[in-house]
């Protein structure tokens, strides 16, 4: 069977964004980041990290670094909530090597989908970045959720939603199934 799948950027989404984090003492938790995990996992998605690490080719950190803090990221998610991400996609080029998995290239996507039989119709995209936005139409991942931080402006297309906090996803998903409810029960 295909499955549904939550692609989720790291920094500024799973931990605030202050810079090339390569230590686990300086990673902070962005709030609601939880809630959002088992939401999704309670429906059966699979949860992909896909991150740029160009830190690692600039020479500011370690691949061992950046595995340590995978580590630590994982053993907290499963501390808490009893499972952990399905895989961690990163990227460790810097843009002047002209990879294909830097987003805004969907590299790192299209090997999720090579890994895992994804059904990208059932596929979401959550990211600070409009290169996150970029990568995620390249591959027509329908639901993409932008928490425009930086405040970039951008032109949005359909299923593009600019969101404050994570939460707002949740709302956003809970709507839309009480709507669907709501038409099917006016229907009966
Ligand atoms: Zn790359």
């Amino acid at each position: 069977m295909n499955k549904s799948a939550l692609f989720l950027d790291r920094d500024g989404i799973f931990n605030e964004d202050i810079g090339y984090l390569h230590r686990a003492e300086n990673l902070i938790w962005k709030e609601g980041i939880f809630e959002l995990l088992h939401f999704f996992k309670q429906r059966d998605y699979l949860l992909l990290m896909v991150t740029n690490q160009s830190g690692i080719h600039r020479g500011y950190f370690s691949f061992a670094d950046f595995c340590d803090v995978s580590f630590y990221i994982q053993k907290t998610i499963k501390h808490k909530l009893q499972f952990h991400l399905d895989k961690i996609y990163f990227c460790p080029h810097t843009p002047e090597e002209d990879c294909l998995c830097r987003k805004p290239k969907g590299g790192m996507i299209a090997e999720a989908q090579r890994d895992f039989n994804i059904n990208i119709e059932n596929t979401l995209f959550i990211g600070d970045r409009w290169s996150d936005i970029l990568a995620a139409r390249e591959y027509n991942i329908p639901y993409k959720f932008w928490l425009n931080i930086h405040k970039e402006q951008q032109i949005l297309q359909q299923g593009e939603h600019i969101i404050t906090h994570l939460h707002d996803i949740l709302s956003f998903f809970n709507k839309n199934i009480c709507s669907n409810k709501d038409m099917f029960d006016n229907g009966a």
